[in-house]
């Protein structure tokens, strides 16, 4: 069982005015491919995107989970959809929902860092910094958050809550 707090740990206005800012530090580094992370990445990037509106941004994804049903972290990371990815000589921006123990960001820049390319940076929406459990900082953030777990705005339990527009925090109920 789960409880979800009755109001949005952050709001739509608060992420609208979040991700202008964010667009143009972003758009100011002249990235030339978004690589996004499915699936809890998704409404954040398109969000980016609307807001860079560039017309020679290449969008790709690839896909990590690590997380099952629970809110607690399985520590395994699964990556795919780097076959077939080019992103040799290109500078990439390698978004993800939420930075957390940061196992998934590292493993993933690294995967990625041996495909060739010119650069790589890295940004997320929240940043649960109190969490690291290895040496990674991204280079853009949304919001820094405390350690709750957050749904909403891509993010899932148990694959609910990802199609809400706002974050909100999820309470396991049965002491779990
Ligand atoms: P890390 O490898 O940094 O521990 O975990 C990153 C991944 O764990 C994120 O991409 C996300 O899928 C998942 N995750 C971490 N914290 C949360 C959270 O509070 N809510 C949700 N829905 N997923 C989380
Ligand atoms: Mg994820």
């Amino acid at each position: 069982m789960y409880s979800l707090s009755e109001e949005p740990l952050i709001t739509r206005p608060q992420i609208d005015e979040r991700l202008k800012e964010l667009a143009e530090s972003i758009k100011a580094e002249n990235f030339d491919m978004f690589l996004s992370t499915l699936t809890g990445g998704f409404m954040f990037t398109a969000d980016l995107c609307r807001n860079i509106a560039s017309s020679k941004l290449e969008i790709e994804f690839i896909r990590a989970s690590s997380y099952g049903d629970r809110t607690e972290t399985s520590g395994d990371v699964e990556i795919s959809g780097f076959e077939g990815l080019n992103i040799q000589g290109k500078k990439v921006l390698l978004i993800d929902d939420i930075l957390d123990t940061g196992n998934t960001m590292s493993k993933m820049k690294k995967t990625l860092l041996a495909l060739g390319p010119r650069e790589i940076k890295t940004c997320v929406f929240l940043d649960k910094k109190g969490r690291r459990e290895v040496d990674f900082e991204a280079d853009f953030v949304g919001f820094t958050i405390e350690n709750e777990f957050v749904v909403g705005y891509g993010l899932d339990y148990a694959n609910m809550f990802r199609s809400y527009p706002e974050i909100w925090t999820v309470r396991e109920t049965d002491g779990k």
